[in-house]
């Protein structure tokens, strides 16, 4: 009798640490979690909890900082029960990316096999604790990973210069959301925004409007301010991926540097509406000091960004400079290409040599497919997804971020966050092995149109949030009017 009650009791207690399988509550987590199981009963965040961790890994630590940190910032109850533990699991059978969440009556424990999951476990937690002072956080098991890697968002800062501060914040509402690209279109006809030591003028004078244009913003990013946001996006697992254009969108360059166009004249700087339009000026692809002054410029990118991928730019270059220059004429002729479209062609294949020579991959937009696509080159595809496939079946690697539906600085009208939200990147047209080339796509925000803080962020928001979840969430899921009952639900996206 008496070791039947000790069975009973050791019983009761097994059961007892069994979850009790729970309704579904609703969470509003952004992007939605590939699987979430909920148990009954909540765990209490207080200020109280420890967090347990592994003290030797720099990458946890970092983390684990942040975390105490922003539940420091909380309103919740000051003590509870519970502790908070952060772990690296390396055999973990996981997704790349992926974490998992177990939330218990004693401790809510994110497991992930790398850093990064660890880190979109973290973000996870914070849109799980509700914002009413209860810190209640329901039982639950949440098996989460993305389902691209290439997860991002343009921000154009040479049609209008963003500041750093206002870069830093969009580290943390990229973060917020689990996006982990942050391309910046550094340079275009109206401004070169990167201090390069070797051509001080770049930033002296090709940073600034022409002076009749009074009441612009100029400026520029020293490489201080470079390396301070490349860092900052680091600890929040976001890669800040560079881009220099050429050789079109390139004439603020010859506002000091008119050597380097075909025609040798001096250009103004001039606002996108306000100035000539289209010019015909582009850098001259038969000068080779052009591709030195390249070169010498890129070779300081990449000291600064650490980034895998250099993206180059490559559109919308017109021909018509190098139709005239004698130059450009005898490369031509002594290269035995075949016209224009294979100079280019001939310019980007050039550039990724040397980018390649210093252990990067080159990105283009999808114009660096005409006349040829360089050997190793990746592939952004704006104009439609025609490119995206074209580069796809070419063995290439593709990012999307096709006008239809990532381009933020078209209006809600045509691009609504409900269309955003419909988008999948994989077009169908591709095999099962090019799909795998699709890494991933972005937003792009281009700064001609909407130039204040203010007008940019609500081109941008809601509709990121649509993108963040269509490229991390099973696209099965997808609810529109779930979406946006969860982002109703959020914070706001700084989320912090
Ligand atoms: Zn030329």
């Amino acid at each position: 009798m008496k070791n039947l009650t000790l069975f009973s009791l050791l019983f009761l207690l097994l059961a007892c640490n069994k979850p009790v399988p729970g309704e579904i509550r609703e969470i509003p987590v952004l992007p939605k979690p590939q699987s979430v199981s909920f148990y009954k009963g909540d765990f209490i965040m207080s200020h109280d909890a420890t967090l347990k961790f592994d003290q030797s890994d720099i990458k946890v630590k970092e983390i684990a900082d942040q975390v105490t940190a922003f539940v420091g910032k909380l309103s919740i109850p000051e003590k509870g029960k519970g502790n908070i533990e952060l772990t690296i699991d390396n055999q973990a059978d996981m997704k790349p990316s992926g974490y998992q969440i177990k939330v218990r009556r004693n401790k809510i424990r994110i497991t992930a096999k790398n850093a990064d999951g660890l880190f979109y476990g973290f973000q996870t937690l914070k849109q799980l604790i509700p914002s009413d002072g209860s810190g209640k956080v329901p039982f639950l098991d949440m098996t989460d990973f993305p389902a691209f890697g290439w997860r991002g968002l343009m921000l154009d800062c040479s049609r209008t210069f963003l500041p750093k501060d206002y870069v830093l914040k969009y580290i943390d509402r990229l973060a917020a959301i689990k996006m982990n690209i942050l391309h910046l279109h550094l340079t275009d006809d109206q401004g070169w925004r990167i201090e390069i030591k070797k051509y001080p003028e770049l930033t002296r004078i090709c940073s600034n409007f022409d002076p009749k244009y009074a009441g612009e913003v100029n400026g520029f990013y020293t490489q201080e301010d470079i390396r301070e946001i490349v860092a900052y996006a680091a600890k929040n697992f976001i890669t800040v991926v560079p881009e220099i254009e050429m050789p079109g969108h390139s004439t603020e360059i010859f506002a000091a540097y008119p050597q380097f166009s075909c025609s040798g004249k001096k250009s103004a700087i001039f606002p996108f509406f306000k100035g000539p339009g289209v010019t015909e000026d582009i850098l001259c692809a038969g000068n080779d000091s052009v591709f030195t002054f390249m070169e010498d410029v890129l070779s300081e990118v990449i000291a600064l960004f650490p980034s895998e991928y250099i993206h180059i730019g490559g559109d919308e270059a017109p021909k018509a400079a190098w139709k005239k220059c004698s130059k450009c004429q005898n490369r031509i002729k002594k290269e035995g290409l075949k016209d224009e479209a294979e100079l280019q062609s001939y310019f980007i294949r050039r550039i990724e040599k040397f980018i390649n020579s210093k252990g990067r991959k080159l990105i283009g937009w999808d114009e660096i497919l005409e006349g040829g696509l360089a050997e190793n080159a990746a592939v952004m595809s704006w104009r439609g997804v025609q490119g995206g496939i074209e580069a796809a079946r070419q063995g290439h690697c593709v990012v999307m971020s096709p006008t239809s539906h990532c381009y933020f600085d078209y209006s809600y009208v045509t691009t609504s966050a409900e269309k955003v939200y419909s988008y999948h990147p994989v077009p169908n047209e591709l095999s099962v092995s090019q799909t795998k080339l699709v890494l991933g796509a972005q937003a792009n925000m281009w700064t001609h149109i909407a130039r204040t803080e203010e007008t940019i962020d609500a081109q941008i928001f809601p509709r990121l949030y649509a993108l963040a979840e269509v490229l991390w969430t099973n696209p099965v899921t997808r609810d529109y009017p779930d979406l946006e009952k969860r982002i109703s639900k959020l914070r706001g996206y700084e989320n912090h």
